[in-house]
């Protein structure tokens, strides 16, 4: 099982040690786990936090709440930087590789800043995921609409994920269509999310991916605890009931689409 999207930083900063549950994880049946990045200068840090394990990888980017910045630009060309002094490393052996920018993307739920801001911020990473060769982690909340004019006039070359993807099934299709995977968190497997469940059902199999969002997020039954990458396991679980596929081919399937956005050999 793969999960595609924690925070190792985060879940350090909220008292769980981030080692200590990859071991467990990787012991359980975890093969492969993303570090998700979303501040400025955050990658040194969390490269040390998962240094010792082979399949963590790496990614970068600048969460919306920076879209209130005066000058969007600089700021992504500071991340640009520091995610080619990464990659330098990383070919040198140091730093764990890093496979996507991200996460990136548009939040009007929290009163970071203006839609357009939000959206200029977007694109240049955008922008730069393209100069990079790599695939964008997308994060939306109740921005279906901004975040669709942001893509149709700026699709992603390499293409991207929706993560914790918690939209319906027309939002879906269009993001489809565009070449989206769509990651499903562990609030697919909440009481009243009907709506992200109608999507799972009809999501095809080849553009599917799941994520824990560590620590936010824990699935049921473990909702409430602090998340981490080994409880993905029970969104698989929910999913392979939920779409009546056995888990061993869930599973292949996912880490073949795993491969594919991330270009992993
Ligand atoms: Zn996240």
């Amino acid at each position: 099982m793969i999960d595609t999207h924690f925070h190792s930083r985060v879940m350090r900063q909220k008292g769980v040690d981030p080692g200590e549950h990859l071991k467990r994880a990787f012991a359980e049946g975890l093969v492969c786990a993303v570090d998700i990045g979303t501040e400025l200068g955050d990658l040194e840090e969390r490269s040390g936090l998962v240094a010792e394990f082979d399949r963590v990888y790496m990614a970068a980017g600048l969460y919306p709440s920076y879209a209130g910045a005066e000058d969007l630009p600089s700021l992504v060309a500071e991340l640009e930087t520091s995610i080619l002094e990464h990659q330098a490393a990383s070919i040198r052996g140091q730093r764990p590789r890093l496979v996507a920018v991200g996460e990136c993307g548009i939040d009007l739920h929290w009163d970071f800043a203006d839609t357009v801001c939000q959206q200029e911020l977007l694109e240049l990473q955008i922008d730069l995921a393209d100069r990079l060769d790599l695939p964008v982690v997308i994060h939306s909340r109740e921005a279906d609409d901004p975040l669709l004019e942001v893509f149709r006039r700026h699709s992603p070359k390499r293409g991207g994920i929706l993560h914790c993807f918690s939209s319906g099934p027309e939002m879906m299709r269009r993001c489809l269509d565009l070449g989206f995977f769509i990651s499903f968190a562990g609030n697919l497997t909440f009481k009243n999310a009907e709506l992200i469940r109608s999507s799972a059902l009809q999501v095809p199999m080849d553009r599917l991916l799941f994520e824990t969002d560590s620590p936010y997020l824990s699935p049921e039954p473990m909702r409430g605890r602090p998340n981490h990458p080994a409880f993905v396991a029970h969104t698989y679980r929910f999913f392979s009931r939920l779409r009546s596929v056995p888990m061993e081919e869930l599973i292949s399937q996912v880490a073949a689409n795993v491969h594919r956005i991330f270009s992993l050999p």
